[in-house]
């Protein structure tokens, strides 16, 4: 898959992964099975080494368990750990400061890893339970992440 469109692809793609919700709806409630194991597949087939688009514009966001851990692993005192990287969005939600994330190096790697926000463990949430109900929050993630744009292609070609 060429990362670099696919901004392009999703945006073509989005009216029949929008249609085939509204035409299928009982079957995706309960496709979480199929979607899962689309999910490993192109886990594995997608290196996130070569992408990281959703560490680049999509900010996580964080808990006060995350500040914890994280002020932890960067031996910090939270309070400095907030005023140097965080922020409270639009929305009262805390999220980091400035994206690309601050904590993404130059190689893709993630300087933090085994520390990292929950919500960035759980990114591409393909592989969770009732996927039905972020659906329509995966179409729009499938124009920044190819694991999620593969995961929308293979349900609606499923049948
Ligand atoms: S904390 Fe790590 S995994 Fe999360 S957005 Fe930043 S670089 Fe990516
Ligand atoms: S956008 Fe998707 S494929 Fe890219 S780094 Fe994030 S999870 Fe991996």
């Amino acid at each position: 898959m060429d990362i670099s469109r696919l901004s392009e692809d999703a945006k073509r793609r989005k009216a029949d992964w929008v249609k085939y919700l509204r035409t299928h709806k009982k079957q995706v409630e309960k496709m979480d099975l199929t979607i899962h194991a689309l999910h490993e597949k192109y886990s594995a087939q997608i290196d996130c080494l070569s992408c990281g688009n959703c560490c680049r514009t999509l900010g996580p966001r964080i808990t006060d368990k995350d500040v914890e851990r994280m002020a932890k692993a960067l031996r910090m005192k939270q309070v400095d750990l907030i005023a140097q990287y965080l922020r409270i969005d639009e929305d009262g939600d805390i999220v980091f400061k400035t994206m690309p994330c601050p904590f993404l190096g130059t190689d893709n790697y993630c300087a933090i890893y085994e520390s990292r926000p929950k919500a960035c463990r759980e990114y591409p949430h393909t592989d969770r339970k009732k996927f039905y109900q972020i659906y329509m929050l995966s179409v729009e993630n499938a124009s920044t992440c190819p694991i999620v744009y593969e995961v929308m292609e293979g349900i609606v070609k499923s049948e």
